[in-house]
């Protein structure tokens, strides 16, 4: 039985730049041809581990004194991948390369932009388990959660591509008699783009194809945890002909490079991903001038989530189970739509415990590279915080199952559910991001809705209930920026499901959706007297 992973499709298909957007295939892992070419790919990244990578500014390769070293989560004393380490002084380099580079890429055509883009999907596609692989040892992806990360990447270069020839064609809403009157979506400058760890193809090339294909060029800081990766992407937009300094790589530390890249008076705007921490922290640093700054800078931010599922009492109970099963422990729950909250009618809360307690006891925790179900969480400093969270829980509530470190050699924990949690208690109200499923007793589904809003976030949710007044309660009044109905909380697919959150889960920019494209450009109306 396929366990955490997501719905299967059909087979991949190959360039398709035309036509209505479709998102691209998951490869079904029961077919042993795929089972043996995923394990192709894993032996064939395997033997590339270790290597190391340069800073790219302005095109040119560079190296640092000091480094950064990916390790596998999986299996801490293997280095996946020797990074150089940007400083604060790789900064004014980094902006003049990306300046430079905006004089021309701003005026390149909308059409060779998107071109560039659907030439890396392709390129992707034709090696999407090599990247897969590369996500199994740089964050400890299983296969199928691997595949859910690439195929999204590749979505947004077919999504942004398209929206970007889309948008080239906007027009004003009338013309005026005696003028012709057009609207111009324009880039803005030089972006930051700060990713984060957990979805690091997708989400770090998201925002990054998002402010190429617009004209913008970038200054990339991709996690300290995941900077393989990217570096394979960015590799992959050279390839596929992107021109020196659009896209100028360097990993480094938040703290130096990333706080020095915000506060840049030539730094037009923030694409960031993270923690609700970093992002407030980033939302006032762009919020002062810098000398000779002339613009205010647009940021763009998403962060954190604290999602709950509401099982209602006259719920699918079997269905309502796989669901926070999947959504509470796909990726060791390091998702920020992963559901950390159950939130159950008391009619039905024993017999749920009951389910979930056997359903959540079949997951493996293991390697990823032999495609276990769960693999290990991020880094030591993630372990230790986690393993905390589950102690404090001890104390709020009862452990069903889990609970504690699972054996390995990586930071692997056991997924843990922990019951009769009270609303407003710590492991209820902050975002822990690991294996770790807090469930509540509500009183009926008001009471579960009450709960269910009573945090500071707002990014994803879920409800089963067979009721259609419920379903329209909670379409009115559960306050987040992804609601499901009847489905786990996580799996967005691009197109179908634009995703940001209310709240302190961000500023909502709904990436993967037609409002997207807008946040990386100006629009400029121009009205011509004929
Ligand atoms: P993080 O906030 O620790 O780091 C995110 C990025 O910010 C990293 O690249 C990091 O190096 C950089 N950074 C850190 N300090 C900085 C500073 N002072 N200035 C500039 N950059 C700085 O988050 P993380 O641990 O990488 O990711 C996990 C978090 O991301 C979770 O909170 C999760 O919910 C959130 N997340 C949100 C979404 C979403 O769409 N809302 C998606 C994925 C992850």
């Amino acid at each position: 039985m396929a366990i955490l992973e997501p719905p299967v499709r059909t087979e991949p298909r190959s360039g398709l730049h035309s036509g209505p957007f479709t998102t691209e295939p998951f490869f079904d892992f029961r077919n042993d041809d795929n089972a043996r070419r995923m394990r192709a790919a894993i032996t064939k990244v395997r033997a590339q581990l270790g290597r190391e990578y340069d800073l790219i500014i302005g095109g040119k390769r560079l190296k640092t004194g000091d480094k950064i070293k990916s390790l596998n989560p999986a299996k801490s004393s293997e280095i996946v991948g020797i990074h150089q380490k940007a400083g604060k002084e790789h900064v004014e380099p980094a902006m003049t390369a990306a300046l430079k580079a905006f004089e021309s890429w701003s005026r390149t055509s909308v059409e060779e932009r998107a071109a560039l883009v659907f030439r890396t999907g392709d390129l992707l596609r034709s090696r999407k388990m090599e990247f897969m692989a590369w996500l199994v040892f740089e964050v400890s992806k299983n296969w199928a959660e691997a595949d859910a990360d690439v195929s999204e990447t590749i979505d947004f270069c077919e999504f942004y591509a398209r929206e970007a020839l889309r948008l080239a064609k906007a027009q004003t809403p009338i013309q005026l008699p005696g003028e012709h009157d057009t609207l111009h979506y324009i880039p803005l400058g030089v972006g930051a783009v700060i990713p984060p760890w957990n979805f690091p193809c997708a989400i770090m090339a998201g925002m990054t194809l998002a402010s190429i294909v617009s004209g913008n060029t970038v200054i990339l800081k991709p996690s300290s945890d995941s900077p393989t990766i990217a570096a394979k992407f960015v590799e992959l937009l050279e390839e596929a002909g992107m021109p020196e300094g659009v896209v100028n790589f360097c990993p480094g530390s938040g703290a130096s490079f990333g706080d020095a890249v915000v506060a840049h008076s030539k730094t037009r705007y923030i694409a960031f991903t993270g923690s609700r921490e970093v992002g407030l922290h980033i939302n006032k640093a762009a919020a002062t001038q810098a000398p000779g700054q002339l613009w205010i800078k647009r940021t763009i931010l998403e962060m954190g989530g604290k999602d709950a599922i509401i099982v209602d009492a006259d719920a699918d109970i079997d269905s309502a189970v796989e669901g926070v099963a999947q959504a509470a422990f796909g990726f060791q729950g390091q998702k920020c739509s992963a559901c950390s909250r159950a939130i159950i009618d008391e009619r039905i809360y024993d017999k749920f415990l009951q389910l979930l307690k056997a359903r959540v006891e079949k997951i493996q925790v293991g390697d990823p590279a032999e495609n276990a179900n769960i693999g290990a969480v991020i880094n030591e400093g993630s372990m230790k915080t986690i393993l905390s969270y589950i102690e404090q829980g001890k104390k709020d509530g009862r452990i069903i199952t889990g609970g504690e470190r699972a054996e390995g050699e990586g930071y692997f924990i056991k997924p843990t559910v922990i019951a009769d949690i009270p609303p407003k208690s710590k492991i209820e109200q902050e975002e822990i991001f690991g294996p770790v499923l807090a469930v509540i007793k509500a009183r009926g589904f008001d009471h579960a809705l009450e709960i269910a809003n009573d945090t500071e976030f707002g990014l994803t949710g879920a409800v089963y209930t067979s009721s259609r007044d419920k379903i329209e309660r909670a379409i009115q009044e559960f306050h987040v920026g992804n609601l499901y109905i009847n489905r786990k909380c996580t799996g967005a697919m691009v197109g179908a499901h634009p995703f940001g959150g209310f709240n302190m889960s961000g500023t909502d920019s709904k990436s993967g959706g037609p409002d997207y494209l807008y946040l990386f450009t100006q629009a400029k109306s121009v009205g011509e007297k004929i």
